[in-house]
């Protein structure tokens, strides 16, 4: 099966459309600190932890996980039109809570 890449314009930016569970969305990407080396409690630090600039973020004390960078790359897939999502995964939600 082929299928064309499709582009659609979401906030003024281009992005490739990639579905999934039906649902139109794009993909994110972004760096953010190692969960594996980079330690918090109450969402405060642990420790000193220098701040990578480029990548707006801590750099964590370095681990396997990271590649002992300190951070790592994320992504997520993001529906277009959230709302339209978040009220069909309600709906299977409530279909899954009934069947049990
Ligand atoms: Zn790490």
């Amino acid at each position: 099966m082929t299928q064309k890449t499709r582009y659609r314009v979401h906030d003024g930016r281009r992005y490739k459309v990639v579905r999934f569970r039906g649902f139109e969305g794009f993909i994110v990407r972004w760096t953010a600190s190692c969960t594996g080396c980079l330690e918090t409690e109450d969402g405060h630090h642990v420790g000193h932890y220098d701040f990578d600039e480029k990548a707006k973020c801590h750099l964590g004390a370095g681990c396997e996980e990271c590649g002992y960078h300190g951070k790592t790359r994320r992504e997520e897939w993001v529906p277009f039109d959230e709302a339209d999502y978040l009220a069909h995964e309600w709906r299977e939600w409530k279909k899954e809570r009934a069947a049990s």
